[in-house]
């Protein structure tokens, strides 16, 4: 998908040319994996593969929403925001923009088509591209006066409340706030947020994706999230000024153990580490030490595969064969859990030869056919026309 194919499929689809074109992209998280309700950091960048949408305003109240990747088309004649139960994907648009009005934000009718080509449902969060790039081009098209945080914790609520899941912020503010050649590390904590440079050129970061999704995920996630707040609970006894595992370290873990249940103390222990390690990993960027962020990475991966236990055998495995490759600098699963993407530094010239090893063997064991995406740390919502 690029800008001129989604122009001509709009003006194809409703009869003139589109007033705006926007480029949403999925995003990558390079380190801090289940540190965001336990309001850490994360270091999310956006990607070069997005959702792109083009758009006009409308004479009367009416949605017009064209998925041209599905053939199908959404529309709303009042402009009403109700949930869809048959073309779900608009559920993603209308929660954002219901979000908006109960802020107050006044807006009338859409002619909108948009085609990605983000992989879906692969935890590059193509939901979160959809949403706020939705939210982005109604700001522009009615000059909302939204600003990007703003429109991301619409995107976020959108999602939550109107389609349901219970995600963090983290999807759509690095969708939004991405930038080329960079890494950004938020603090869930207070939203305060710094870039950080990928440098790297002889290095490319890589995506696996298992193919599998492990009915556990809600779940398990639920559960740990319970446990993390029974450590907080269990540890403010010791001291009182503790909100959440962002105020434990690790040593001062350490030193409580016996005061916690053996599996709450696994919990804890991986998120005050991995909370620990994307501050390792910030400080070895800006020294474009790349090695030592591919072994902190490969910490990540040990501590959800063995304390926080949400890995699966599918990605331990990817990562396994990863670790072989001394060409592959590291490797970790990235998301909640229980299947998604692996994510993998690897050194270029080696890559061809990784992504064989790699299906060959996936496919062997699993009988899944890998599939790999080289990816580009590219920049965040943006207006490419109009
Ligand atoms: P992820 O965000 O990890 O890609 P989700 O399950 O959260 O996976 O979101 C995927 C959903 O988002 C799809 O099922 C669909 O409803 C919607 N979606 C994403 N991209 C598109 C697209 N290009 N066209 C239509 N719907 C899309
Ligand atoms: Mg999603």
């Amino acid at each position: 998908m690029d800008k001129y194919t989604i122009q001509q499929i709009f003006t194809k689809t409703y009869g003139h040319a589109p007033k705006l074109v926007v480029r949403a992209p999925g995003r990558i998280n390079l380190i801090g994996e289940h540190t965001d309700y336990n309001f850490g950091y994360v270091l999310p960048g956006a990607i070069n593969k997005a959702i792109w949408f083009a758009a006009s305003r409308r004479d009367d109240a009416a949605f017009h929403f064209f998925a041209a990747d599905l053939g199908e088309i959404f529309v709303s004649e009042n402009g009403e925001t109700v949930f869809q139960k048959e073309k779900s994907w608009a559920n993603y648009l209308l929660g954002v923009l219901s979000e908006a009005r109960k802020d107050g934000y006044n807006f009338s009718g859409v002619n909108l088509a948009f085609g990605s080509d983000i992989p879906l449902g692969a935890g590059l969060s193509s939901s979160a591209a959809l949403e706020s790039g939705g939210m982005f081009v109604v700001n522009e098209l009615y000059n909302l006066g939204l600003s990007r945080m703003e429109s991301v914790k619409l995107a976020q609520r959108g999602e939550n409340e109107f389609v349901g899941m219970k995600c963090g912020i983290m999807d759509m503010f690095a969708s939004v706030f991405g930038k080329e050649n960079h890494v950004v590390r938020l603090d869930c904590r207070n939203l305060e947020y710094a870039y950080f440079p990928f440098d790297a050129p002889d290095i490319t970061l890589v995506l696996c994706d298992s193919g599998v999704k492990h009915a556990l995920v809600d779940s398990e996630y639920n559960t740990r999230r319970a446990e993390s707040e029974e450590g907080v609970r269990l540890l403010q006894t010791f001291d009182p000024s503790i909100q959440s595992l962002r105020d434990v370290s690790p040593t001062f873990l350490a030193e409580h153990e016996k005061a916690l249940p053996p599996v709450v103390y696994r919990r804890c222990k991986y998120v005050a580490e991995e909370i620990s390690r994307v501050e390792q990993a910030c400080v070895a960027l800006a020294n474009h030490d790349m090695k030592t962020l591919g072994q902190l990475m490969y910490e990540t991966h040990d501590g959800l595969q063995h304390d926080y236990q949400v890995s699966c055998p599918e990605m331990d495995f990817l990562v396994d064969e990863a670790r072989k490759d001394s060409s592959v600098l590291g490797a970790r699963m990235m998301g909640g859990g229980f299947g998604g993407c692996t994510i993998n530094l690897i050194k270029n010239d080696a890559l061809p030869a990784f992504i064989a090893e790699m299906q060959t063997s996936y496919q062997h064991k699993y009988g899944i056919e890998l599939k790999v995406y080289p990816v580009q740390l590219a920049n965040g919502t943006e207006t490419v026309d109009g």
